[in-house]
């Protein structure tokens, strides 16, 4: 028997707030071993404050686990146990047969927010290191990858420049594309505090086609139509101008590109901009002069700017405004997206995207890829100079017939992609489909012929960065189920059976895990990142520490904030203005389809449901999928209050439970994306969904498809 279990602290593994957790070990009579988790008082990030789901995470750990490798030759055969020596052989096997055979264009791994940060960097170490292979994409795609992409673009490099006090210190908050209230909820709460306490001392615009739970506590609401966010950036821009609220120092001394902007805002009227988006030209007036007013305006954002087709344009276009007023880089002001999960920000950081590189570095450039090179002790030019696919490319790329091997590590693709059915039509194409994967039963498992049981969060040791740059020691404190192993053991243990020895010759526990952060840290030397001063010593003796951290900071000593000295991330120094024509959505309404689904979260449920599935009290709160519809729109297709109808769009048919709202705005429909086909009660939002992605981030547009409705009987 092993020493008795002790209390630990983490960051919640769910969304990019990055609470704090306490958790303590379950009594040795508790019929059921249930981590007891609350929010951690020592936290900087959420200083004590914890979600329904993060209180509730101790219940998704032990039950329904994978404990052992299964594999099968064929997807009609069931999976069987295999050891792991035969697993990890069939892996290598794959890997090399598809090599001799395809080259590394062949392989693909698909990995996931919810990897530490020493995963990520090591599956890009033997990826886009080793094997010669960019590809590898996360399903950071789906969710942030316009954010990083409008960073870079206007700001020289990703990062979010903001820090959650921010909060507390703006006149003026801006919150697009995000119900906070739900999908971020510990920041809501500081805000609805900070609101509480000094009334009238910040004004809160919120713009979202629904009126969410965030949209409903705000003092002014624009409900615009779905895909015309940059067209109200441009009309708010507008009047900023015309208000002369243009920081015309700021502007003249740290930015590009403003005349180019300027002539594009001057097209675009209020009521011009009013008439696109479908809001009050009142409306739109009094945002403008709540933002030229403003001394502090912070604005916010999450999935509803970023799951676009112009997501990079939207974040392009939101910075612009801060530029235009001088609104960055200093406390309580700036552009602040707002990440979906628990350690995006550490995948971007480690280079965990098709196009990046470890250290906020591009596939792209010479230089990058030789420090890497250098780094990793590989051959000039050992990197392939090609960005890798994002995950639709590999899945269009299995489409047709060219990859030979696809590795999905801690994520559920069959129900997170959009147009579900094209999904698993190509994924059945794929010769060998593997899963690394805490849970049992998952809709992507469906599909794979090797199931490799991964150790989760609270079962392994690393770091996660969250919204605000904050980075947080996970360890491991309880003990894997079976024989579940780290991502990051896997991927050392295939690393050197591929004979990649010394570069791969990391013990298997908390040692193991530090030393591979020590490495990645290493290369952020001298990067907007740099992490240099951090260790898991250090973060486990101090607590959780924002970056920058070069060597030599102090516990406590990193940066709140990015950009103070308005110096930004580009060659020259100035940030830039994008002059970028609003194109609105990509799959308007039409007679045939004629409104708007756009799909979201609730606030208990975490994704694809995989752990918040497995809670009792969740599942009683969101017991199924609804259907919000206005009730204009409902007498039109003929529903009733708790009927069921059928939604079709150009790619499938689905039905969902009715919920009449004038919540939502006439034309809009809106249904969670958590429900998959392994669910009692499967509702498939994103079968409904259309491929269409953002040229520049290759994020997919996942907010927005045009459907019909039509009653029902289930
Ligand atoms: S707000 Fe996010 S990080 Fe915080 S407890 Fe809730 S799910 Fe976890």
């Amino acid at each position: 028997m092993g020493p008795a279990p002790t209390a630990a602290r983490a960051q919640c593994p769910y969304c990019g707030v990055g609470c704090g957790l306490e958790l303590r070990p379950p009594a040795a009579s508790a019929a059921e071993p249930v981590w007891v988790a609350r929010g951690d008082r020592h936290h900087p990030s959420s200083l004590g404050q914890v979600c329904v789901k993060g209180a509730t995470v101790g219940a998704t750990l032990h039950g329904g686990r994978l404990t052992t490798p299964l594999w099968r030759a064929d997807r009609r055969e069931p999976l069987r146990p295999v050891s792991w020596d035969e697993a990890m052989e069939r892996l290598v096997d794959g890997i090399r047969s598809t090599l001799a055979s395809r080259g590394s264009d062949g392989l693909a791994m698909y990995g996931s927010g919810q990897f530490l940060s020493e995963d990520y960097y090591l599956a890009q170490k033997l990826f886009k290191g080793f094997l010669g292979c960019n590809h590898f994409d996360a399903n950071s795609r789906l969710c942030m990858s316009a954010a990083v992409s409008g960073y870079s673009h206007s700001l020289g490099a990703d990062g979010p420049p903001c820090c959650y006090d921010d909060l507390d210190l703006a006149d003026v908050v801006v919150l697009i594309g995000t119900n906070t209230a739900e999908c971020h909820p510990v920041l809501w709460q500081r805000l609805l505090k900070r609101r509480r306490r000094d009334p009238g001392a910040c004004r809160l615009i919120v713009i979202d086609p629904r009126r969410t739970a965030t949209a409903a506590a705000a003092d002014l609401h624009l409900a615009l139509q779905p895909g015309t966010d940059l067209a109200l950036l441009l009309g708010l821009g507008h009047q900023l101008l015309r208000h002369g609220a243009v920081d015309r120092a700021f502007v003249a001394a740290h930015t590009h590109g403003a005349e180019a902007w300027t002539a594009l805002a001057e097209e675009w009227s209020v009521a011009r901009s009013a008439a696109v988006c479908g809001v009050a030209e009142a409306d739109l007036l009094a945002a403008a002069a709540a933002w030229a007013q403003g001394q502090r305006v912070l604005s916010a954002w999450s999935m509803g700017v970023n799951q676009s087709s112009e997501g990079s344009a939207t974040v392009s276009g939101i910075i612009n405004l801060h530029l235009l007023t001088g609104q960055i880089g200093r406390p309580g002001a700036g552009p602040f997206s707002l990440t979906g999960q628990p350690n995006a920000m550490g995948g971007r950081e480690a280079g965990g995207l098709a196009q990046l590189l470890p250290g906020y570095r591009a596939i792209a450039e010479p230089q990058h890829r030789a420090e890497l090179e250098a780094h990793w002790g590989l051959a000039p030019g050992a990197i392939d100079p090609k960005p890798g696919r994002s995950v639709w490319e590999q899945v269009l790329a299995m489409e047709r017939g060219e990859l030979g091997l696809w590795w999905v590590a801690a994520t559920n693709p069959l129900v997170s992609l959009p147009w579900l059915d094209r999904v698993r039509q190509a994924v059945e194409r794929c010769p060998l489909v593997v899963l690394s994967e805490a849970y049992a039963g998952t809709e992507t498992e469906a599909v794979a012929h090797l199931v490799l049981p991964a150790a989760q969060w609270s079962e392994k040791t690393g770091v996660m960065t969250n919204s605000e740059r904050r980075v947080t020691l996970c360890p491991a404190f309880r003990t894997p189920p079976g024989e579940a192993r780290a991502d990051w053991a896997i991927l050392a243990d295939l690393g050197r059976r591929l004979g990649f020895t010394d570069a791969f010759a990391y013990s298997e526990g908390p040692a193991g895990a530090a030393a591979i952060h020590a490495e990645f840290v290493a290369i952020t030397a001298g990067r907007p990142c740099d992490m240099t001063g951090l260790s898991h010593g250090l973060l486990a003796a101090h607590g959780p520490q924002q970056w920058p951290f070069p060597a030599g900071t102090a516990p406590g000593g990193g940066s709140a904030r990015l950009y103070t000295d308005h110096r930004f991330a580009t060659p020259d120094g100035r940030a830039r203005f994008w002059a970028d024509a609003p194109g609105g959505a990509a799959e308007p309404p039409c007679d045939d389809y004629p409104l708007v689904l756009t799909v979201g979260r609730y606030l208990g449920h975490w994704h694809t449901m995989t752990r918040t599935g497995r809670v009792e009290r969740l599942r009683h709160e969101h017991p199924e999928a609804l259907l919000e519809v206005h009730p204009g729109d409902a007498i039109a297709a003929g529903l009733c209050d708790g009927g069921w109808a059928q939604v079709c769009s150009r790619r499938a048919t689905i039905t969902a439970r009715v919920l009449i709202t004038d919540g939502i705005r006439p034309g809009t429909v809106f249904l969670p994306m958590h429900w998959g086909a392994s669910q009692p009660n499967p509702c498939e939002a994103n079968r409904l969904m259309h491929d269409l992605c953002c040229p520049r981030s290759r994020q997919p547009e996942l907010k927005g498809a045009a459907v019909r409705l039509a009653p029902t009987l289930r």
